[in-house]
């Protein structure tokens, strides 16, 4: 099964207009999500999601601990 990037602590938004989904840990800056990306060049499902910590409601998404 596909893993849903969105919640991978390795997904990261680009600001590149063209190519806003990205994946730190692949290099990858695309339009669709890295997983599908990973799944068109490899033939497999990406292997290394891993689930990000949900951030507390006061915490900010710039907190380093949610990005380890
Ligand atoms: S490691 Fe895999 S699941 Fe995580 S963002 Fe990259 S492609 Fe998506």
């Amino acid at each position: 099964m596909q893993p849903d990037c969105m919640k991978c602590r390795h997904y990261q938004v680009t600001w590149d207009k063209n190519f806003p989904r990205g994946c730190r840990l692949f290099q990858i800056k695309s339009k669709q999500s890295p997983a599908t990306v990973v799944k068109q060049n490899t033939g497999s499902h990406c292997q290394e999601f891993q689930e990000r910590k949900a951030a507390k409601k006061d915490q900010g998404l710039n907190d380093d601990k949610l990005w380890e």
